[in-house]
């Protein structure tokens, strides 16, 4: 079992986000309040996740699933077998590009994010300002596209890009060090712009979440101002191996 991670929000309902490590790189997230109820997203695997359920002592409500990879659905069957009551939260299939729903006293919006995989949506807290983007921004990087376009991925990254500057991302998959590595190599961000508490946090496991406005200044997928620069970045992506 590895560590988990509590973030706490200083709000009405004392939110917190917990980051449960899966995988190589994978986080499933859990989003509670002082009621205990909780909603799980992306649970890859369901073991790690309701182990930590049951130290915290959780009532989980809902599964959220940002996208169909195994990486991000493995766990839901044998979390629905161990709590038989737990809804599973699917917009895959919206037509409009935004829908909300209620949770526990509060709103969440939910927009169509295409480009990695056809079905990806992200959900977004407007009160805390937390945004639950799966596979569509990294630190420093992007997703890659798996059954999407180009065009389709950069229109996904501008929604996000859109968000009020202080909303905390939370992304699926821990690959800040890989996505600098590639930025520094290609001297498309600068070490000497970090603040302290930026390097800090960059060199801290979970390096999330990252509010947007650090991501506005450094992310070049973010900042790219054309889908003809995103198109050319998403490449040299691609082809970037990174060396631990
Ligand atoms: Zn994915």
């Amino acid at each position: 079992m590895k560590q988990y991670y509590i973030q706490g929000y200083p709000d009405r309902l004392h939110t917190k986000v917990i980051a449960i490590p899966i995988l190589d790189d994978n986080y499933v997230y859990v989003l509670t309040d002082e009621t205990k109820n909780a909603f799980i997203v992306d649970p890859g695997m369901a073991l790690p996740v309701i182990h930590v359920i049951a130290e915290l002592g959780l009532k989980p409500t809902h599964v959220l699933i940002t996208h169909s990879h195994n990486d991000h659905i493995g766990g839901v069957p044998d979390i629905q077998t161990e709590y038989p009551n737990i809804q599973k939260v699917s917009f895959a299939n919206i037509d409009s590009d935004s829908e909300s729903f209620q949770w526990n006293g509060r709103a969440f919006e939910v927009f169509k994010t295409p480009g990695h995989w056809p079905d990806h949506i992200c959900f977004f807290e407007r009160e805390n300002k937390i945004l639950f983007c799966g596979d569509i921004i990294f630190r420093f990087g992007c997703g890659r596209i798996f059954d999407g376009t180009f065009q389709q991925l950069f229109e996904s990254v501008q929604k996000i890009k859109r968000l009020p500057s202080e909303t905390h991302i939370y992304c699926t998959h821990e690959y800040t060090q890989a996505n600098l590595a590639f930025c520094l190599k290609n001297e498309l961000v600068n070490t000497v712009d970090f603040t302290p508490e930026e390097k800090q946090k960059i060199n801290t496991v979970p390096s999330l979440p990252v509010p947007l406005r650090v991501e506005l200044k450094y992310n070049p997928f973010i900042k790219a101002s054309s889908l003809e620069e995103f198109t050319r970045l998403r490449t040299m992506r691609n082809s970037f191996r990174y060396e631990k």
